[in-house]
């Protein structure tokens, strides 16, 4: 089987190049062809030398995934699916915003992790996505998107907060993130890629060693009680520890705050009390809140509280000093909102079944 340089960082590249006997410097020039020219094909890499083409088109590829279809919300969000193999599908959101572009970028086939509110965690799990898989999606969406007239990209942000755990698939998704960092690669910032999680404390830890990256975390509930209801992962990582982890990052995250992700669940977590109890929880964490509406699938058991309640919410925080945005929801009428990704995960761990029964 051939060697997909997708999956490498430009370390891994320069190592992959003297393994085969060529010199190390030559991976960045192949590693920029890849990343910064979007090209896939050897042949094309017009200035490397006809040898080192031909050498490494019989051993190695740069295979991205395949797009199978792209849908275009009337808001201007794309969503597209990738084939990644044996029938799973994956999906990856663009966002498109008053001066930044945001592209939500998958991590799992599926997810392992079920919380309640999520239909990608409701489709089960099959597998994590290899680094290429992941930063194939960034490749695609800059293929398709460009640049804009001025020649800035129109890819801005990143956001790892498509289908899966990012955490849980922690060696591709840092090796993903390498790539796109790298000035020989995309060039984002620290502070323009996010990683979002649902508390996987032990992976958060190495992370802010490893590559510390902006930090949003799926708080959305402000006791355990509540939380252990709707993010199984909550019993094994409680809220305390989860907030003690998040004041630790802090000390070498890019940015000076953590982001609090608080899914707005009718008569769940959506009690104004909930948001007093918030105040106290966080007041020892530099934060900011992102209140999301729910976004319905179904046969989720869920509603979104109404919208007026929510402004409600927000007030509660904000007249405490907390900074508290609503999401606005996009891409609803293509299926493109938080948690409403679904790709078409072959479940190996039979979750889609459980529900079938239980919804009958
Ligand atoms: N697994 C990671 C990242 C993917 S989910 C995580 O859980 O953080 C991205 C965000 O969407 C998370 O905050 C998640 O809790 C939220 N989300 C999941 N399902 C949702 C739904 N149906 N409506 C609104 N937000 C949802
Ligand atoms: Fe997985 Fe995140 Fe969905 Fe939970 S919210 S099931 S962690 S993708």
């Amino acid at each position: 089987m051939k060697t997909n340089l997708l999956n490498y960082t430009l370390e891994d590249l320069a190592n992959y190049f003297e393994s085969i006997g060529e010199k190390k410097f030559r991976a960045k020039q192949v590693f920029r062809w890849m990343h910064v020219y979007g090209v896939s094909n050897f042949e094309d890499m017009t200035d490397i030398a006809k040898s080192l083409r031909a050498k490494l088109q019989d051993l190695a590829e740069v295979a991205v995934p395949k797009l199978v279809t792209e849908k275009l919300a009337s808001d201007g969000v794309y969503k597209w699916a990738l084939e990644v193999g044996n029938g799973n599908k994956i999906e990856t959101v663009f966002i498109p915003d008053a001066g930044r572009g945001t592209l939500c970028v998958s991590s799992q086939v599926g997810c392992a992790l079920e919380c309640q509110f999520c239909s990608t965690g409701r489709q089960g799990f099959n597998r994590n996505l290899t680094a290429g898989e992941i930063v194939g999606q960034l490749w695609w969406a800059n293929k398709r998107l460009g640049k804009d007239p001025k020649g800035e990209k129109i890819v801005t942000n990143v956001v790892m907060m498509g289908m899966g755990e990012p955490l849980a698939n922690y060696e591709n998704v840092v090796k993903a993130m390498r790539v796109m960092l790298d000035d020989n690669a995309y060039n984002l910032s620290k502070r323009k890629l996010t990683l979002s999680t649902s508390g996987m404390i032990s992976a958060l830890d190495k992370l802010a060693f490893d590559c510390p990256v902006s930090l949003a975390i799926s708080l959305h509930a402000s006791n355990n009680e509540v939380r252990d209801k709707i993010i199984p992962l909550n019993k094994k990582y409680p809220i305390e520890d989860l907030l003690a982890a998040c004041k630790r990052y802090l000390d070498n995250s890019p940015k000076d705050y953590v982001t609090f992700e608080y899914v707005m669940l009718k008569g769940v977590n959506d009690d104004l009390a909930y948001a007093h109890e918030l105040i106290k929880l966080v007041k020892n964490i530099e934060c900011k809140f992102n209140l999301i509406p729910f976004n319905p699938f179904p046969n989720s058991g869920f509603e979104c509280s109404a919208f007026g309640h929510i402004l409600k919410f927000q007030k509660v925080l904000q007249n405490a000093g907390l900074i508290t945005t609503i999401r606005k929801t996009r891409g609803e009428d293509i299926d493109a909102a938080c948690g409403q990704l679904v790709g078409k995960v072959v479940d190996k761990t039979k979750r889609q079944q459980k529900w079938a029964l239980l919804s009958v």
